[in-house]
Order: C-alpha cells, then structure tokens, then sequence
C-alpha cells in the first residue's frame, strides 16, 4: 500500500484508507477476495470439462472435511476485517457467489465506515465527504476518485490530501509528534489560550488577516462559479459546505486554493512552542 501513500506525497504515518477511498482502489484483502468470487463465479459456469471436474473436486475435498481451493476461500473470507459469511459445504451456484459477492461490498462498506467513525485524525474525511453521501454509503461511493485528484497542481493535491488523511501542517497534528500535549498546540496567530489550532481554525475561523483574506477570495470565486451555493452556506456547517465545493468539478479549484493557500501561511510561520502549563496560563484566554 505504500505506492498509494507515494502517489499522493503523504508520509508514511498517515492512513492509507482515505487515499484508497479517494483514488477509488479497494484494500488488497478485498480486492483478493473480489477476484476470487469472480473466479468462482467463473468456475460455477465454465463449460471446459476438466476445469468443471477440478471444481467438483474441490467441492467435494470440503464436503469429506479436506483442505482445498473452496476451503481456503472461506478461510480469507472468514478473516477479513468485517467476514464474509460463507458455508462452503452448501451447493455452490451462480446466485450464491453473486450474493457473495454482494456481502462483501457490505462487509467493505462496514469496515470503511467503521475505521472513520473511530479515527480523530480522519475527521475532516469523516465532515466533508462521508457525511455528504447517501446514508448509509455504498462501496461505490465511498472508493470514488475525487475531484481534487483531477487539479493540475501536484502541491495543492498533496495539501488537500493531507488534509483528508489527518496529516496536516497545523499545530494540532504537528506538535503531536513532540508529545505536546493538545491543550498547548495553540494557534500560532492567535497566541490564546483558549485556541487549539486545528484545521478548522485554520480554514475557517482565524482572524489573520492573510488567512481571512484567504477565505474571501474562497467564497468570493465560489459564488461567482455556483451563485445557488449562497443559500446552502447559509444553512450548513464549515465542513459540509466546503464538502461541497469539493466535490464540485467547477468549485474544486477554489475549494482546494483555500486549503494549499492557508496551509503555506501555517508553514511559512513558526509555530508556538509552550513547554509548560505556566507558558499555556502566561496567555491571554481570547485574541486580543
Ligand atoms: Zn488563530
């Protein structure tokens, strides 16, 4: 999986789920899996005397409690993160491999979504995307290329999907590899005590003014592209309406300027190191 990390530029600390999810690729067990049912669904038709002859020879080394190709199937089905049921003693036939088929897009679907429910640093992925989809997602619309993938510049996709997987430049993730612990990641521009720094703030809510600035050329050439979008900023939250503009093949530019623009502020300052509780109380609890 490592090849997916280096196609987007991400270390290799970060999830390797949300950039199979963003380029579309089922994890390799799955993927596997897939190809086998396929295989068998394959076997369960095939007109070729000898293959049939080989396949009722595997169906019938299970039924005699022997190791054999359909064992070692159910086996991997077994094992997966959230298994596929599977009795390999019950006649095998077309219709059972396509509901076979059919439980383990369910079973990947499950997995997904329970890997970032449970993640904090997939939030955002969690804000933004899956909380857009129809609830609750298919497989096809979790593992779908976004449209950030399709933006020409190599160093805003690498933001944004830093972004999406958790490892951005912001002081909450930034400082984590410090052992700061997170009540003392504060904004670097607010210097408050009361201001974790995270992507959020960053994006959405910071009164630097290159940052505010920042935010307003974003809503500014959203509206010019989608005036309807006025109406939906109107009535939904930060992540769901920057989601939006993301999942949007006219607005994904913007959406995705926003982020590389702010995320190059964050870099280009440096960040506020508090190395005690007296540095975090010394602060002002709001920007003044
Ligand atoms: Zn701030």
């Amino acid at each position: 999986m490592a090849f997916v990390r280096r196609a987007l530029q991400l270390p290799t600390h970060s999830s390797v789920i949300t950039p199979l999810l963003d380029i579309g690729l089922w994890p390799l067990r799955y993927r596997r899996a897939r190809m086998a049912l396929k295989y068998l669904a394959y076997l369960v038709d095939c007109p070729a005397v000898l293959v049939a002859a080989a396949f009722r020879v595997s169906c019938n080394l299970v039924h005699a409690g022997h190791p054999s190709w359909i064992s070692d199937l159910h086996y991997a089905l077994h094992r997966l993160p959230s298994r596929v049921p599977f009795d390999p003693t019950v006649p095998i036939t077309a219709a059972s491999v396509q509901t076979l088929l059919r439980a383990l897009e369910a079973a990947l679907a499950t997995h997904v979504r329970g890997l970032i429910q449970q993640a904090t640093k997939l939030a955002v992925w969690r804000e933004a995307v899956l909380s857009l989809l129809p609830q609750p997602p298919a497989v096809s619309a979790l593992f779908k290329q976004r449209e950030y993938l399709r933006i020409s510049c190599a160093r805003t996709r690498k933001d944004v999907a830093r972004l999406f997987s958790g490892v951005s430049p912001c002081a909450i993730e930034a400082l984590r590899s410090r052992g700061i612990p997170r009540a003392r990641r504060i904004c670097r521009f607010c210097r408050a005590r009361a201001i974790v720094e995270d992507e959020h703030h960053i994006l959405f809510e910071c009164p630097d003014p290159t940052l505010q600035e920042t935010r307003t050329r974003f809503y500014t050439a959203v509206f010019a592209i989608e005036p309807g979008l006025l109406h939906l900023r109107r009535r939904c939250g930060d992540w769901h309406f920057f989601g939006t503009t993301m999942n949007n093949a006219r607005t994904a530019n913007a959406a995705a300027t926003l982020v590389t623009t702010a995320f190059t502020r964050v870099r280009t300052t440096a960040p506020l190191i508090l190395d005690s509780e007296e540095d975090l109380m010394a602060l002002p609890n709001l920007p003044g």
